[in-house]
């Protein structure tokens, strides 16, 4: 069986390569002869994709950088250990924005990944490449990463399910860093019940990251089916005003309703710290970045400028040839917020407010299980629509970045199509190591009000 799945996801991986520029290396070799003996497992056999900042022994790993060059780490991810241990086959590395830094996917230095929706879109990102492969149909569960929603913003873009772990669920070892505080491997799936199995495997303690916890990994399969109601939604009406579209707030009031039908109570709750998550976001991101991409620098990686005369030339000509242009700029950016005249002004004082919501959601939880926005204010946008403009491009993670400043773990789910047959993903967040209770109420919420026209699954 695993090796007729394997080979079913390599040829719908090669075929839609092409038009859809989801993976930047295909293992076909190797996830073959793994095929041959596999079998064993709580995943066995499950062909996987694996976002190309989470390291792969002896495979190319590139951050849809040319600065890593053909970087080939020297071992695995703890999360890539663990899936292969399960039974999983890693089947190729997906393209993504440059170190994870961008909401469209536009950002690779290997080029767009196209939204299997509709091609003259993007898939969302910095995730995309994952994404993509499973909204295609290649494979039924990817690994990407989050720092400020670059699962849940793609999933909701191609309407698939994407989870943001509480901060130290799953071990970043072997995740290369863009904001460490904010990081966290994220897992896509068909549905619920396959972010579950994978998410599973791979959270829990992990010696080599010291910002793993100790908390007990539950049984996220079993308590799929747990009836809602009861359960308390929270429901924070001043976001669903100003920026969201249309379809959008229409679509994330009629899944209110569709809760509620299924017994959950809604209950309001207020979040007025929220408005200034993407300001803190892009501050603290910003300057972790700073200092964790200060290591490339032409010696120890991959990529070197060449005819260099001097080794500050060579360090200046490597970073200047090797990173685009939003790695750049970002590294500018944390770079002046984190230097001596204005380091009060802008980082602490964005530290300070990290706390503050921190606090509110603290504060929100007390009254509700859940709270459920809407996961991006629009559904996906046409490629080059939104990348000469920033801004414009860090606004789609005005409903995700907060979760990742504050350490909570969120989901994004289907909950309709707009006019266009574009999906829209209904977020919800829930208390620090409550990801059983999101997949539980996504899981009931995919079962009875599912969307139309997913591709087939080729495997
Ligand atoms: N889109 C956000 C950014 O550009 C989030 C990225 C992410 O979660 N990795 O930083």
């Amino acid at each position: 069986m695993p090796e007729s799945t394997i080979k079913a996801a390599l040829d719908a991986a090669e075929r839609l390569n092409p038009e859809l520029n989801a993976f930047l290396s295909i293992h076909r070799e190797e996830a073959l002869a793994k095929a041959a003996n596999a079998g064993e497992g709580p995943l066995g056999g499950l062909p996987i994709a694996i976002k190309d900042n989470i390291c792969t022994k002896g495979k190319r790993t590139t951050c849809g950088s040319r600065i890593l060059g053909d970087y080939e780490p020297q071992y695995d991810a703890t999360a890539v250990e663990r899936l292969e241990n399960a039974g999983a086959l890693i089947i190729g590395k997906t393209n993504m924005d440059e170190f994870a830094m961008g909401s469209s996917n536009e950002n690779s230095a290997f080029g767009p990944v196209r939204n299997p929706w509709d091609r003259e879109r993007v898939p969302g990102g910095s995730s995309g490449g994952s994404a993509a492969a499973v909204a295609s149909g290649i494979v039924r569960a990817a690994l990407g990463s989050e720092t400020g929603g670059s699962v849940r913003q793609p999933a909701s873009f191609c309407g698939i399910v994407g989870l943001k772990p509480t901060y130290g669920r799953i071990s970043r070892y072997g995740l290369v860093a863009f904001a460490s505080s904010l990081d966290q491997i994220g897992v896509f799936g068909r549905s619920a019940g396959d972010v579950a199995d994978v998410l599973g495997v791979i959270a829990g303690r992990d010696e080599n990251d010291s910002t793993t916890a100790d908390v007990e990994v539950s049984d996220y399969r079993s308590k799929l089916d747990t009836p809602i109601e009861g359960k308390r939604i929270g429901v924070p009406r001043a976001l669903l005003g100003e920026g969201l579209d249309a379809e959008v707030r229409t679509a994330v009031e009629r899944s209110l309703e569709g809760l509620e039908s299924l017994g959950a109570e809604l209950v309001d709750v207020d979040l007025p710290r929220q408005k200034y998550s993407i300001a803190v976001y892009y501050i603290i991101a910003t300057a972790e970045a700073s200092s964790n991409l200060a290591r490339y620098d032409g010696v120890r990686y991959g990529f070197r400028a060449e005819n260099a005369h001097e080794l500050r030339e060579m360090y200046f000509r490597t970073r200047e040839e090797g990173f685009g242009a939003e790695v750049k700029r970002r590294i500018m950016l944390g770079t002046y917020v984190l230097s001596s005249g204005y380091y009060d002004a802008y980082y602490a004082k964005a530290q300070k407010v990290r706390t503050m919501l921190k606090r509110e959601f603290s504060d929100a939880f007390g009254k509700c299980d859940v709270i459920a926005t809407p996961t991006s204010p629009s559904t996906a946008f046409r490629i080059g629509e939104k990348s000469d403009d920033p801004l414009a491009m860090y606004l789609s993670d005005i409903y995700t970045a907060s979760a990742n400043l504050a350490g909570i773990p969120g989901i994004s789910v289907p909950c309709g199509l707009s006019d266009e047959g574009l999906p829209i993903g209904l977020q919800l967040l829930g208390p620090y190591w409550s990801e059983d209770v999101l997949l539980n109420v996504a899981s009931e919420f995919e079962r009875n009000f599912p969307i139309d026209g997913v591709p087939e699954i080729s495997a």
